[in-house]
Formats: C-alpha cells, structure tokens, sequence
C-alpha cells in the first residue's frame, strides 16, 4: 500500500521589490523570511522589462493603479540604480501560507506592523502600495509566475515537468 504524503511541499515567487533593495532591506527581509524554515531552490536580481512587469501583473490590469504599478516594479520610481528586483524562489510546507503571513497584508497601513509590509511599507502619495516584497498568493499563481520568472536550469530543483529542446541559430553571449 503506498504510503500518504501528508506533506502540502509548495513552492512560490518572492520579489524584493525595488523599495526594498533602495531601502537596503534585502537582509532584514531575507532574515524575516528565514522564520518559516523554508529552503531557496532559486535566486537572481533582475532589470524589469515592461513586457515582463505587464504579464507578472496582468490580472490588475484594469485596475486604476496599473501603470504605476508597472512603473513600481520596473524601478522608475526609485532611481537607475534600483530598476531591479531580486527574485527568488522558496520551496517548503505550506510555504505560500507561511510567506504571505510574514510578508503581512497587501496595504501597509494595515499590515501587521511586525511583518515586513506593516514595517517597511509606506503608501506614495500618488495612491501606490510600496510595500517592498512580492509573494505570490496561491499554488497556480505560483506556477506561472515561477515559469514567468526562471528558466528550468536556474532552479536546483525542477518543480513541475520539463522536457529537452534545441535552439538552432540562437545568438547567445558567453565570457570572452
Ligand atoms: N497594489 C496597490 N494598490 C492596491 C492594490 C495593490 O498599489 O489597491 C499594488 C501593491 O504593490 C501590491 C500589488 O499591487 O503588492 C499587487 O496587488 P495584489 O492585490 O496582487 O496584492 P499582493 O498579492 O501583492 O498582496
Ligand atoms: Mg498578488
């Protein structure tokens, strides 16, 4: 008889957002993540496209705030030498939960003042929650933004099916 895995092992998307890297909050914010006992399979800092913060963000995209969102998350807010975020993915029980707990609720305002939004977190006066981390909020969210984010091999493990292909012609630039 096959043996229950009782364990819900989940995987999600975590951004420091711009706000945090300007802040210098990387470490304070790592550290409080550190609290859930969960391990990082995956982790880079990355210049925002536009193209890349519209999908990330394409379920708001009705939404009033939208293109300063969008602006958010690039770095236009914060200076060229925060127009990066660093993502990073966490792999463990119940790590959506956990995460979004320590993270706190969406508007900082709100937000547990211990958790890291209800710390960090300040509303812009044109109305944008900079709330400086990034969790995704559900398992199939999780998935895309995960594929969204990283590539199979810039993962030490592969949470959901891969498969091999060729890329013929594909300019790509190596270390001279
Ligand atoms: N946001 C905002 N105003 C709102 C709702 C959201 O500025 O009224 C921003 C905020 O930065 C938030 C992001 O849009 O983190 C994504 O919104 P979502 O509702 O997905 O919240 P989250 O999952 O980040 O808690
Ligand atoms: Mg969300």
């Amino acid at each position: 008889m096959a043996v229950e895995n009782s364990k819900n092992t989940e995987q999600l998307l975590v951004l420091v957002k711009p706000d945090g890297l300007k802040k210098s909050l990387t470490g304070n914010i790592l550290t409080k993540l550190s609290e859930a006992k969960l391990v990082i399979v995956g982790a880079k800092v990355i210049q925002v496209s536009k193209e890349l913060a519209e999908e990330h963000y394409k379920q708001l995209k009705d939404k009033p705030f939208f293109q300063e969102l969008i602006n958010y998350i690039q770095g236009k807010l914060h200076g060229s030498s925060y127009s990066r975020v660093l993502a990073l993915v966490y792999q463990g029980e119940n790590a959506i939960a956990k995460l979004r707990h320590l993270a706190g609720a969406t508007n900082p305002e709100e937000a547990d003042p211990v958790s890291i939004r209800g710390a960090y977190g300040r509303i812009t006066t044109k109305g944008v929650y900079e709330n400086v981390i990034h969790c995704s909020s559900d398992p199939v969210e999780a998935e895309r933004e995960i594929k969204l984010w990283f590539r199979p091999d810039e993962l030490v493990i592969k949470p959901y099916p891969t498969k091999k292909t060729t890329i013929k012609n594909c300019d790509i630039t190596v270390w001279d």
